[in-house]
C-alpha cells in the first residue's frame, strides 16, 4: 500500500528525516517509535503531502505521491489521517463532522454521507451522540470520531499520530481499543505513538527511529524482547 524510499527532509539546514525507507502492506499495523523530536510527525505529514520532502519518493499504491503533477488532494482522499490533538470542527455536529469528508471528498449528497455517518458512529457506540457538538464529548470520544471521520471514506491508508497523548489515562483504552478493532476488520495503519504496550500487542511491526533515520526495525518481540542496536535498548531502557 505504501512504499517509502529514501525520503529527505530538511527544515532549513537541519535534516530531520534522513533517508527513511519504509513499507506497509495491505492489512499491516505499523507503529513508530523513537524520541521526542526523532521526526515520527514529519514523517507522517511527508506521506500525507502537508510536507514536501527534499529528496526521495513515496508511492500509494503504484502512484509516486511525490510527484509535483500529483494533486494533493486526491492522495489526501486515500489517506485518512487523526493528529494528537481533536481534530474535529467546533462548529459541527459529530456526524456533519464524520459525514464532510464524504461531501467534500466523495462528492456524496447529504442524506446519503450522513446516513453512512451515522451508521459509523453506531459501530463506535457514539450513535446516541451524533447531533451533539463535539464540546460535549469527552476527550476519547472526541478522538474516537475523528477516526470515524477518517473510515468514513475507506481509505487505503490510515495515518494516526500521537492519537492518545493529549487524553486523561482513564480515556486512552477506548481509543486503543478502536484501533484494534481497525486492525481486526483489515485496516491498513501506520501510526506514531508513545504507548509501548500498546505496540507491542497490536503492531504487525515496529519501526525505531533516532534523530531521522530507523535504527531498527522488527516484529514487537524483536524490538521489545531482543534489540539488536544499543540505540533501541537505550530508548526502550528510558521509556519501558
Ligand atoms: P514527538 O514525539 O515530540 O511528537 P516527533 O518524533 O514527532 O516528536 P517531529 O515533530 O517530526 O518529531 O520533529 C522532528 C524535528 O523536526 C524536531 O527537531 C523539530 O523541532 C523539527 N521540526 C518539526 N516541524 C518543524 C517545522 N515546521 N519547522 C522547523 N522544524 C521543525
Ligand atoms: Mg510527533
Amino acid at each position: 500500500v505504501l512504499r517509502v524510499d529514501n525520503v529527505w527532509k530538511l527544515f532549513g539546514e537541519h535534516p530531520v528525516l534522513r533517508g527513511i525507507s519504509l513499507e506497509v502492506a495491505a492489512h499491516e499495523v505499523v507503529v513508530l517509535i523513537g524520541a521526542s523530536g526523532s521526526g515520527k510527525s514529519t514523517l507522517l505529514k511527508t506521506i500525507n503531502l502537508l510536507e514536501p520532502v527534499n529528496d526521495g519518493q513515496i508511492f500509494l499504491g503504484d502512484e509516486d505521491i511525490t510527484d509535483p503533477q500529483v494533486k494533493p488532494d486526491a492522495v489526501r482522499a486515500q489517506v485518512g489521517v487523526v493528529f494528537q490533538h481533536y481534530n474535529l470542527f467546533p462548529h459541527m455536529s459529530v456526524l456533519a463532522n464524520v459525514a464532510l469528508a464524504l461531501r467534500q471528498v466523495h462528492g456524496q449528497d447529504k442524506a446519503t454521507a450522513e446516513a453512512r455517518g451515522l451508521e459509523l458512529l453506531t459501530r463506535i457506540g457514539l450513535g446516541d451522540k451524533a447531533g451533539e457538538y463535539p464540546d460535549r464529548l469527552s476527550g476519547g470520544q472526541q478522538q474516537r470520531v475523528a477516526i470515524a471521520r477518517a473510515i468514513a471514506s475507506d481509505p487505503r491508508l490510515l495515518l494516526l499520530d500521537e492519537i492518545t497523548s493529549a487524553l486523561d489515562p482513564q480515556l486512552v483504552g477506548e481509543v486503543l481499543d478502536l484501533v484494534r478493532e481497525l486492525k481486526k476488520s483489515g485496516s491498513t495503519i501506520l501510526m506514531a505513538t508513545h504507548e509501548m504496550g500498546f505496540a507491542r500487542r497490536v503492531a504487525d511491526r515496529v519501526v525505531f527511529l533516532k534523530d531521522g533515520v530507523i535504527v531498527e526495525a522488527g516484529t514487537p518481540e524483536q524490538i521489545f524482547e531482543n534489540p539488536q542496536n544499543p540505540a533501541t535498548r537505550e530508548f526502550l531502557a528510558r521509556v519501558l
